[in-house]
């Protein structure tokens, strides 16, 4: 077990305190610039001869500074608050025969001095531990106190420092490659650029063992060549941000240009500069002030801590990559939605009080986009955006939330739903030319109440949404009514979606009829749902829902191909009326293929044209004479009758009614159950005159009794509806009810 130095004890030198003050570590950082030695026994001579024999001594470059203990007590103290201890010389027998012994256990284990060298002394050699000891509390050396002279003490001493200082080395490169691991880890998060160079300085300063003190800069982004200090620590905190040529250390600057030129790292004596990324990439290069020469096990640690950093790095560019896709917006470069809501939720967090969301929605953007083009549409969305940027404060976050929605946050006042659409009141330029555009607002206050910057933008879109309903062009504030609102109407429209896949909707029909000659002309075909608890939803109730999700469009296909069939069967039985009346809201009107699908409504039953009635309303014969008329000819040609429903109140105007190619006017029931008030007749009336007028057919709904029969006979009304002749009916009610009609006309006609 004895170890032979290969240090001659006389190149040891005696301290020289000039040379101690240089005598900063030629051996591995990790270890420190002394070597404590423990002394550890009772019996006083020992520590005696001992003192005198390395008291002092400079061994490898280092001082030897001895501790005394002279009780296994006294010795369990000074371990406890002793970290670095290179040697302990123990003696075996003191209190008990055992007492070294049941130290080295304690040093090992307790203490936890798993490095430290230990030398047992004992002064007979009965004494000597069993192999299986020394081995297993990793016991350098047993020597009897005889065999301790001065000189075998000093190589003794010697072969276990130099024993410990390569454990030290080892353990230091171990703790080293533990840091890489770690803070490889920690770089992989998302923390910016600023952050990861932070990290390499205080990383590559736990890997020196020496505080942070250095900085690391790499080239800006946009300002080609200019080197920017990213990030720094120590004396060098107060350059982040600047120029690489504001550094006042020339030499410090030197050593960076250079690492950055030629793109590898440097390892001096006193400072090292590293250098990361790829050239031609974003690369950096970080410096860091050592004081002290570097190991080989150092530099080796340092190169293994680039590879890790320049893995580290690339992933890094990529987060970043992935990061800007995921909050900016492509085409606008504006924060996204996304980026939207965690800007709310940064609001929330540090006082929501006084700010506000502004959702801003561009009117009628889809048909800008038809008719212009998208690289139109784009270059409008820009112009909008940068008019946006230029009025409101810097302080406003300006986000594209969808394509034509913009996102505003900020104290309530500096984004007020007036100024903002005032903003927009003057023209734009796009690609030279004016443009002018409307926009609506949904506005909505956040208070302290606030949850989620996700429900706040969805509480933005509900008013969004009604004043998209309501009040096109202005704006609506939203309010705790309307989130409960849209709850309900979700639901409801969900109920429906599942109502509408499980087929349990249906069809109910309501005749129509000639009031001169009481003889049936139609059938309106009437959509039916009966909830889950029995119970009928009217759908004055669930049409508006499937208007506004665009269900209406499906619902309605089928509405049209279902009462197509009906009639289909009504024929067989002989039973028909000369058409059926179907129901067309706005958006199935416009929705690409509208008249395809009638057509192959019509096929698919094997009925003519005019066999088929579209009810239109106002607000479709709104949409524009360049929209309407030819939908309107076109099915017209094909022998389908137009009527407009509820006639009276919308607001179109009556020069432009006259313009569309119609067959009937429905006078709304609201104005026949005028009928029997004073003056009640009038709207009536004139609904009635004015279809004469423009040579059409005037159907009035709504008829519940005889009185109101007649009172619309007598003012020219030709046609009627309503629950005195007949309630909407289910097919099975309906044919009963055919049946039974042309059994009293036989019977009628017969007598
Ligand atoms: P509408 O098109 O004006 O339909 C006439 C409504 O008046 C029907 O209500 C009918 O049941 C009711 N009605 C008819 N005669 C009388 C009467 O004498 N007294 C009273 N109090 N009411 C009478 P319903 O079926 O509840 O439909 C309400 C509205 O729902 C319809 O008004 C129509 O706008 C819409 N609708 C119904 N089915 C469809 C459809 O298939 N497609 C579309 N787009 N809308 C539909
Ligand atoms: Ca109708
Ligand atoms: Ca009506």
């Amino acid at each position: 077990m004895t170890m032979q130095p290969d240090n001659s004890p006389d190149e040891f030198l005696f301290a020289d305190e000039s040379a101690s003050e240089h005598a900063d570590g030629a051996l591995s950082l990790g270890a420190p610039r002394i070597w404590t030695v423990m002394v550890i026994d009772d019996d006083a001579d020992v520590h005696q001869a001992t003192r005198f024999a390395l008291e002092g001594a400079v061994l490898f470059e280092r001082r030897i500074q001895l501790m005394h203990a002279h009780s296994a007590a006294q010795a369990r103290d000074l371990l406890m608050t002793q970290p670095d201890i290179a040697l302990v010389l123990l003696d075996v027998v003191m209190e008990t025969a055992d007492a070294g012994l049941q130290l080295v256990d304690f040093i090992r284990n307790v203490s936890g001095h798993r490095t430290s060298r230990i030398v047992l002394r004992t002064g007979q050699p009965g004494y000597a531990p069993e192999l299986e000891t020394l081995l297993r509390y990793d016991i350098n050396d047993y020597k009897t106190k005889s065999e301790l002279t001065h000189h075998k003490l000093i190589t003794t001493v010697a072969a276990a420092l130099r024993s410990y200082d390569q454990l030290c080395t080892i353990e230091a490169s171990r703790r080293g490659l533990e840091l890489i691991v770690q803070a490889s880890g920690a770089f992989l998060e998302p923390q910016g650029l600023s952050n990861f160079a932070a990290g390499v300085i205080t990383q590559m300063a736990a890997i020196l063992g020496v505080r942070p003190e250095g900085l690391v800069c790499a080239q800006g982004e946009r300002n080609g060549g200019q080197y920017r200090v990213l990030a720094a620590a120590g004396h060098y905190a107060p350059l982040i941000d600047q120029p690489l040529d504001a550094l006042y250390d020339q030499r410090v600057s030197q050593l960076l240009r250079q690492c950055l030129e030629e793109g590898r790292s440097q390892y001096g004596p006193n400072e090292s500069v590293l250098y990361l990324g790829v050239k031609g990439g974003l690369d950096m290069a970080a410096f860091v002030s050592s004081n002290q020469v570097l190991s080989e096990v150092d530099c080796s640690l340092l190169d293994v801590f680039c590879v890790n950093l320049n893995a580290c790095l690339r992933n890094l560019a990529l987060v970043q990559r992935l990061h800007t896709e995921a909050y900016v917006d492509a085409l606008l470069r504006l924060p996204n939605r996304t980026k939207f809501i965690e800007d709310i939720n940064q609001v929330i967090q540090t006082g929501p009080g006084g700010h506000s969301v502004v959702l801003v929605d561009v009117d009628d953007f889809a048909s800008v986009n038809d008719m212009m083009g998208h690289a139109y549409a784009d270059l409008l969305l820009h112009a909008i955006a940068h008019r946006l940027k230029s009025l409101l404060a810097a302080d406003i976050v300006l986000a594209r939330v969808s394509g034509n929605t913009f996102g505003l946050l900020g104290l309530a006042d500096k984004v007020a739903p007036k100024r903002v659409l005032a903003m927009l009141q003057e023209p734009l330029q796009v690609a030279g030319q004016p443009h002018r555009i409307s926009a609506t607002l949904g506005v909505c206050h956040l208070d302290d109440t606030s949850s989620s910057g996700a429900d706040w933008l969805k509480n933005a879109s509900i008013a969004l949404k009604q004043a998209k309903r309501e009040s096109r062009g202005q704006f609506v504030f939203f309010s705790k009514e309307m989130a409960s609102l849209a709850r309900s109407r979700a639901q409801l429209l969900s109920n429906l979606h599942t109502a509408f896949d499980q087929d349990r909707l249906f069809l109910a029909f309501q005749p129509q009829v000639d009031l001169q000659t009481q003889e049936l002309i139609g059938l309106e075909a009437l959509m039916r749902w009966r909830g889950d608890d029995g119970r009928m939803v009217p759908p004055d109730t669930f049409i508006p829902v499937a208007e506004q999700s665009g269900l209406i469009i499906s619902l309605g296909d089928w509405v049209m191909q279902t009462a197509c069939l009906t009639m289909r069967r009504l024929l067989a039985m002989g039973m028909a009326p000369r058409r059926m009346a179907v129901n067309v809201s706005v958006v199935q009107f416009q929705s690409p293929g509208f008249v395809e699908r009638v057509y192959a409504a019509l096929a698919s039953a094997d009925l003519t044209g005019e066999q088929l009635e579209l009810e239109i309303t106002e607000s479709v014969a709104m949409l524009g004479a360049g929209v309407v008329e030819p939908i309107l000819t076109t099915l017209r040609e094909r022998g389908i009758s137009v009527a407009i429903d509820d006639f009276g109140t919308g607001y179109s105007s009556l020069a432009y009614l006259e313009r569309l190619p119609l067959d009937r006017i429905k006078i709304d029931k609201a104005f026949v159950y005028q009928l029997s008030t004073p003056g009640g007749p009038r709207i009536a009336e004139m609904i009635t005159q004015l279809g004469n007028k423009l040579g059409l057919r005037v159907l009035a709904e709504g008829i519940e009794d005889d009185a109101t029969w007649r009172a619309l006979q007598d003012m020219g009304c030709h046609e009627g509806q309503g629950y005195f002749i007949a309630k909407p009916m289910e097919t099975a009610v309906l044919t009963d009810w055919l049946a039974n009609r042309r059994s009293l006309q036989v019977a009628g006609s017969g007598g």
